[in-house]
């Protein structure tokens, strides 16, 4: 007897392992879907109008993503969808009002993936597609491929019917004086890489647990202010960027190259798939330990329509909501309350 008392357990232990995560489904909840609109130094002072435009657009966002899941939909038309409509907001980095490069130029990133299937799709550096993330999706859904760069990726974008624009088109006033400011800044202190995010944030994410449990992840960026002309950031490198797994869905911003080294998306779901860590302890040990003070943060959902949105920025334009009718937009607040649980 006393055997079988040890021993069950046990091989239930061995059975289910590591690859459960701890954390329960939430009760009644079908839905979830979490939005970013990036990370960095964002000031407290600014203007208090300035602010609220970020809030209404996130809201905007956030509340077609809830209305398109309560009629059930399929979490990755959702994030595209969400996506597609920040692109179209001037006030973010990605799509129209998008940075410039060091040669006064836009080039844009852009991914997304199905965690229900693991197909995946991305655009680098393309210079005059409306909507990058629909790009990306088709990159997914017609070609055997996962990424597409630059001329190619523009091409396939006529053969694929998708929107085209001069590049001028993205341009914005607010985005050129930032590119100055840089560029000055860049010449004053000979320093390639101001540790200030102040003029990067912006790019955009979305993530999504639908009604049947499917999990889907979308990022899409100008990139950063002056960046080299041909630089591509993580944005649309899968696993950096963006994920998403059976495990948890994943969109990330902030410095790029960080992201791309630590391979930030995938450690979070990595953690979870065989350290049977819950989402929020995956989600806050990568982003607070792993990422250095002032790299970025991410939004992400696990199976069970958890969220966690850690950051180590001064902020991150974000928005969550679910099924049991939580709806939240926050753009500061330290998130690491949430670590460990
Ligand atoms: N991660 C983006 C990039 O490095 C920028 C950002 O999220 O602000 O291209």
């Amino acid at each position: 007897m006393r055997s079988v008392a040890v021993v069950l357990p046990l091989f239930a232990f061995l059975l289910c392992g590591c690859e459960l995560a701890p954390e329960s489904p939430q009760s009644n909840l079908t839905w979830a879907i979490a939005v970013h609109g990036g990370a960095g130094t964002i000031d407290r002072d600014a203007p208090r109008a300035r602010l609220q435009a970020y809030e209404e657009a996130l809201t905007r966002a956030l509340v077609k993503g809830r209305s398109m899941l309560a009629d059930g939909a399929a979490a990755l038309d959702v994030c595209e969808a969400v996506v597609r409509m920040l692109e179209d907001d001037p006030l973010f980095n990605a799509g129209k009002g998008a940075v410039f490069n060091e040669r006064g130029e836009h080039e844009l990133d852009a991914s997304i993936m199905d965690g229900s299937t693991m197909r995946c799709g991305a655009v680098a550096g393309v210079r005059t597609v409306r909507h990058p993330i629909s790009l990306a999706r088709k990159v997914m859904t017609e070609t055997r491929h996962v990424l597409l760069a630059a001329a190619g990726a523009e091409q396939f974008a006529d053969a694929a019917g998708v929107e085209r624009v001069a590049n001028d088109w993205f341009d914005t006033e607010r985005r050129r004086r930032a590119l100055q400011e840089v560029l000055g800044e860049r010449e004053r202190t000979g320093l390639l890489a101001p540790r200030d995010r102040r003029h990067d944030y912006g790019t955009v994410g979305c993530v999504v647990r639908d009604r049947e449990g499917r999990l889907a992840a979308a990022t899409s960026t100008g990139g950063m202010t002056a960046k080299k002309w041909g630089r591509v950031g993580d944005t649309p490198i899968v696993g950096a960027g963006c994920y998403a797994d059976a495990f948890a869905a994943v969109s990330c911003t902030g410095t790029g190259e960080e992201f791309i080294r630590h391979g930030v998306a995938r450690a979070v779901t990595a953690r979870m798939q065989y350290g049977g860590q819950s989402l929020a302890r995956a989600a806050h040990g990568v982003v607070h330990g792993v990422l250095r003070p002032n790299d970025g943060g991410l939004i992400a959902v696990d199976r069970f329509g958890n969220i966690a949105t850690p950051f180590n920025t001064s902020g991150m334009y974000r928005a969550q909501a679910n099924s049991s009718g939580l709806f939240e937009v926050a753009i500061f607040g330290d998130e690491s309350a949430e670590g460990g649980r």
